[in-house]
């Protein structure tokens, strides 16, 4: 069969109380570099959480490209879930990431509705069936707070056989490590496609931030060109988008299902980086 990998975007919305024309912005650049989705966070960062229904939609339905909407459910009730997912299909919004969230107090489930991603994927699927497609997140550096990356990927494959149609990763850094865990991916009967999750550096404190949070192994590679760079942005972006660029085509080379970058609404960055690709990512391969 003939194909080429998918090319998605994240972004992320705005917060409550800023102005939603720089989002509109950064979506007008991005959307002219003809993504197969974008997809929205939820409430990730501090963003507004309504936003991301209305930004969803606005690339759904005016921008005419795949809107994913993020949901994560370990804060929200029943009920609330149920809300939300009447008012995205109300948007004609299709396409979900169903998602766990990030633990206020990893201590204590007790007092959810939901606990796990894969809980959220199964009551989707119950009681609004048909009605979305249902992506998940997955981890190659495991997810931090699993106690080891073969009860991680165990969790992986219970969330996937609930109906998941695509996994989109984690961000990573080192394609070796990734293939390694994808093989892993595969042996478990994992056949959903695996879009490789690829975040720019752009600064060494969103570097650090984002490791923090999510887990991701730095290479001695990368941690070298944010040190000599850290005094200079220009410097360390020039880098950052030369050690994403060179990932990716190195990703695709190698048959990788799909690319989804994590933009951070950073459209020079990412249209720099689409430019060292896009040959690469047109380049039919046959299957
Ligand atoms: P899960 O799949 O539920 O896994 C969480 C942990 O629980 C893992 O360690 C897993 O191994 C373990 N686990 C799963 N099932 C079980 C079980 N039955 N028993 C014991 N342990 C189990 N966060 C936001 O707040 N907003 C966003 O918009 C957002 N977007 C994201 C997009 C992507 C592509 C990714 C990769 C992450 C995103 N996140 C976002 C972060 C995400 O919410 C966190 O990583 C969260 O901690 C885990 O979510 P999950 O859906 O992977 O959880």
């Amino acid at each position: 069969m003939e194909t080429r990998p998918s090319y998605t975007f994240e972004i992320f919305p705005p917060k409550y109380n800023q102005s939603k024309a720089s989002t509109y912005a950064a979506i007008d650049g991005l959307a002219a570099l003809n993504p197969d989705l974008i997809s929205v966070t939820y409430g990730a960062g501090g963003s507004s959480r309504d936003n991301t229904i209305e930004i969803s939609s606005a690339i759904q339905n005016k921008y005419k490209i795949q809107g994913v909407a993020h949901l994560t459910c370990v804060d929200s009730s029943r009920e609330n879930i149920l809300k939300i997912l009447d008012e995205l299909k109300a948007n004609n919004i299709k396409n979900i990431l169903a998602l766990r969230g990030d633990l206020k107090d990893p201590n204590d489930l007790s007092k959810c509705d939901f606990h796990y991603a894969a809980e959220l994927i199964k009551f989707i699927n119950q009681e609004r069936p048909d009605d979305f497609k249902i992506l998940a997140a997955g981890y190659p550096d495991k997810h931090p707070e699993a106690a080891s990356l073969e009860q991680d990927l165990k969790n992986l494959k219970a969330k996937c056989d609930l109906g998941v149609s695509e996994i989109i990763t984690q961000l990573f850094f080192d394609n070796d490590e990734f293939f390694k865990w994808l093989d892993k991916v595969r042996a478990l009967g994992i056949n959903q496609p695996v879009v490789a999750g690829i975040m720019p550096v752009t600064s060494a404190s969103q570097l650090e931030r984002m490791a923090s949070m999510c887990g991701a192994v730095i290479p001695e590679r990368v941690k070298r060109f944010v040190e000599a760079y850290k005094n200079n942005s220009w410097a360390l972006k020039d880098a950052g988008v030369t050690y994403a660029s060179e990932q990716i085509l190195d990703l695709l080379a190698r048959g990788v299902d799909g690319i989804h970058l994590y933009t951070m609404n950073q459209v020079d960055i990412t249209r720099r980086i689409d430019e060292n690709i896009r040959s690469a990512l047109y380049c039919k391969r046959f299957k």
